[in-house]
């Protein structure tokens, strides 16, 4: 059998390539190894005696460009929270509205400029990244500001944190938009945060991070059904264990070997898994750094800050135990081998935006559904016993949670509902490599070594593409490369 263009993997961006190119006419088989599409871009009712379908890996969108949504006519609703963040500091807290950080107390104004540099960063970058790759030179020339580009792009995001931000929770609120996923501390001198900072802060020009209604499986699923309307196949249960250069994909359904031949492969899978499909040596290998915990609740948990309405509060990113300081030192702790004492990570509450997740029952009863994103785990930690680990990085996570708390977020719980997804996990379930939610470290939005003018999704062999997170400009829940993968095969045809 032969194809236009064969994907290995049906996570998101495999979809939007699917989509892109099946509507241009051309044949398009998607082989997915799960029995349903969507990689880390899902929903699951993962706990059965509650009728809730969560967001189980990926839960905010930035990044998909309205340009993707618009092309492919996506029929997808993304809703935007009334709060950014709240960050509970003593019986206190700093409450941040979008696009209004208020209650920053001194550093306010500091805020109000950096924020307006990003914007302005954000403005000129996001549209660069459905386009071929510019020079280096040429985006700093789009950006157009000395400090901005020296800040952002060349120097440790440290130096214009700790010369802009007096207060350690406010310095700490910045850093970790650029430490989600990506373990680095913040003067890391390769300046892995600054790219997962840049990435955090350019979604579709404001770097707003949306709900996704009906959660992350709706977006998937609008996916999936664009792509197959214009002809798609999708083949799940279907795992590629070969890829030929020349064109040849062998893939295994339940026991039985099959071979399929493609015009292009587009790789959704990681470089590192692409590398071994090629039987070629994976290069270096990535590493993944985050605890997800996955919780219904009977209820929101009240707060030590009497003044804030816990349903404000746990509407948008709420910060638990991320000041600099407390970031710097569940870096060095995990660095030396152990899961930090009082581990930094973020929570997040769906349901207050988008109710729609909740069963009636569980809408009736007042259930909410509670997200959190653990920092600086990493692999490392999980690699030799990932069942010990994980419990104790879950009830590390959960004390570090009820410190900010004014009662036991145990005691909140609906029964049995709490799932904790460790990188070893992920590195299972979706073949992340060590669980690094961007598929590897992310990159710089321009071309580097010769790249100028490509698509970023280039490989050494002519007729293979990557399509995913890996790519360049690729990681979060964006489409980019799906479509740029896409834009490649379309133009060179
Ligand atoms: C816990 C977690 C939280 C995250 N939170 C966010 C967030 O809130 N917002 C955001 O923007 N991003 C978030 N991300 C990152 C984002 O989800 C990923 O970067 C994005 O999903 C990558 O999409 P993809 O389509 O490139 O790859 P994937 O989603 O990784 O999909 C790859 C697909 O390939 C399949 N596959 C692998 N090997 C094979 C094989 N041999 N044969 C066939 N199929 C194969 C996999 O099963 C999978 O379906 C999060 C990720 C995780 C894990």
């Amino acid at each position: 059998m032969t194809e236009d263009v064969v994907i290995v993997g049906g996570g998101h961006n495999g979809l939007v390539a699917a989509a892109y190119l099946a509507r241009a006419g051309l044949s398009v088989l998607v082989l997915e190894r799960r029995a349903e599409a969507g990689g880390a871009a899902v929903s699951f009712r993962a706990f059965d005696s509650v009728d809730v379908r969560l967001s189980r890996y990926s839960y905010l969108v930035s990044l998909l460009p309205r340009k993707i949504i618009d092309d492919l006519g996506l029929r997808i609703d993304l809703r935007r929270r009334r709060i950014s963040s709240y960050t509970p500091v003593g019986d206190g807290g700093l409450l941040a509205g979008t696009g209004n950080p208020a209650s920053v107390g001194r550093d306010a104004e500091a805020w109000q400029r950096f924020y307006a540099m990003t914007g302005s960063v954000a403005r000129s970058v996001f549209p660069t990244l459905t386009e071929p790759l510019p020079s280096k030179e040429e985006l700093r020339k789009r950006i157009g500001d000395d400090h901005a580009w020296s800040v952002l792009f060349e120097q440790p995001l440290s130096e214009v944190i700790e010369s802009t931000f007096t207060d350690d929770t406010v310095r700490g609120v910045v850093l970790t938009d650029a430490l989600i996923g990506t373990f680095a501390p913040a003067d890391d001198p390769l300046l892995r945060q600054n790219r997962c900072f840049l990435y955090h802060v350019i979604g579709n020009g404001t770097g707003d991070w949306d709900v996704p209604v009906g959660g992350m499986g709706a977006v998937t699923g609008e996916l999936a059904r664009v792509a197959q309307a214009a002809g798609t196949r999708i083949l799940t249960g279907a795992e590629v264990t070969s890829i030929d250069p020349d064109g040849e994909v062998t893939y295994r359904i339940g026991d039985e070997e099959r071979t399929v031949a493609g015009g292009h492969i587009l790789a959704n899978v990681s470089p590192s898994s692409l590398a071994a499909l090629l039987g070629e040596e994976p290069g270096a290998q990535p590493e993944g750094a985050q605890l997800k915990v996955n919780m219904v609740l009977r209820r929101l948990p009240r707060l030590r800050d009497g003044d804030v309405d816990p349903r404000d509060a746990f509407a948008g990113t709420f910060h638990v135990n991320e000041s600099y300081q407390q970031l710097a030192t569940a870096y060095e702790e995990a660095a030396s081998g152990r899961i930090p004492s009082l581990p930094p990570c973020e929570i997040y509450c769906h349901s207050l935006t988008d109710p729609s997740i909740l069963g009636p029952a569980e809408q009736a009863a007042g259930a909410h559904t509670l997200t959190l994103f653990g920092l600086h785990m990493p692999a490392r930690l999980f690699r030799h016993d990932n069942e010990g680990a994980r419990q104790e990085a879950l009830r590390a996570t959960l004390r570090s949670l009820d410190s900010v708390l004014a009662e036991s977020i145990e005691d909140c719980l609906m029964p049995g509902c709490v799932e904790a997804k460790t990188p070893i996990d992920l590195e299972n379930e979706l073949g992340l490599p060590a669980g690094h939610i961007f598929h590897r470290d992310l990159s710089w939005p321009y071309a580097e070594d010769g790249q100028e003018g490509t698509w970023g999704v280039e490989t050494g062999h002519d007729r293979v593409l990557l399509c995913g997170a890996g790519a360049r400009r690729g990681g979060g829940v964006s489409g980019i490369p799906g479509h740029n993968a896409a834009m490649k095969v379309l133009r060179s045809r």
